[in-house]
């Protein structure tokens, strides 16, 4: 039995300015599960980094309900790695724990640890831009699971790097939620990104956002995405939500 963690009730967000309103979000319910890994997927522009940011309880909905009965903590890692370049690595790492006031010398070295673990630890002194564009995503990344959030959220999380170098960070960091057993909620606009790392994924219909689809993702063989990609799965999963993405745009 999978233990429902977050449940989220037809939630509706209209933005209000100068030219009127704008609708971003209409009506949309999902659950999600304890260890799953949800890819929200849809067109440009149609309120995906809205939703995310409503989990995240920095932008305020209009209507419906986010239930978080166990009140979960929620980790959010933007799209670009937004690191600051005067802060040394380890400094980078630890500042979600200096805003929530719990610098604390066992969260320290937890977060040292996860340096070590993910092979970063020889450049804990160094700073953004004497590292490449992977690793700072991994820098990034850690610094979200330093707070030790129980879900993470992650907004088109891989869309600056080039495509070489985001295929192995995809990997890296699907690998990296899997073993420190995260919940996950990514946006992403591309599809394969979606169907190599997801168990589930949600197609958004255009602005308003609203469910178009759900897809359950299994592949017989592969656990790995990069290997999925190169599976006869891959292309059905492809095809049927490309199909999904271009009736609605
Ligand atoms: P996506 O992430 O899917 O590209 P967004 O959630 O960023 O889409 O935006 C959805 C819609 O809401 C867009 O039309 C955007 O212009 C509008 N929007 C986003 N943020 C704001 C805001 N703070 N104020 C007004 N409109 C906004
Ligand atoms: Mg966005």
């Amino acid at each position: 039995m999978k233990n429902k963690i977050l449940e989220i009730k037809n939630i509706t967000k209209n933005y209000h300015n100068q030219n009127g309103e704008i609708k971003a979000i209409e009506n949309i319910t999902f659950d999600i599960n304890e260890g799953e890994f949800i890819a929200i997927v849809g067109p440009s522009g149609c309120g995906k980094s809205t939703l995310l940011s409503i989990l995240a309880n920095l932008t305020q909905k209009s209507s419906g309900e986010i239930i978080n009965k166990n009140n979960l903590k929620i980790g959010y890692m933007l799209q670009q790695d937004s690191l600051f370049p005067w802060r040394n690595i380890l400094n980078n790492c630890l500042i979600g724990l200096e805003i929530n006031k719990n610098l604390t010398e066992e969260n320290k070295q937890y977060t040292i640890n996860l340096l070590k673990t993910y092979g970063l630890i020889d450049f804990i002194n160094k700073y953004p831009d004497d590292l490449s564009g992977g690793m700072r995503q991994r820098v990034a990344l850690i610094r979200t699971l330093a707070i030790k959030p129980d879900i993470l959220l992650l907004d088109e999380a891989f869309s600056a790097l080039d495509s070489q170098t985001r295929i192995a960070v995809r990997d890296d960091v699907y690998n990296i939620i899997k073993k420190e057993k995260k919940t996950a909620i990514m946006v992403t606009h591309d599809i394969e990104e979606a169907i190599s790392m997801a168990d589930k994924i949600i197609v958004l219909t255009k602005r308003p956002a609203s469910i178009n689809k759900i897809y359950n993702i299994n592949f017989k063989n592969e656990k790995n995405p990069l290997k999925k990609r190169l599976s006869s799965e891959f292309n059905d999963y492809y095809n049927m939500i490309w199909k999904d993405l271009d009736v609605k745009l």
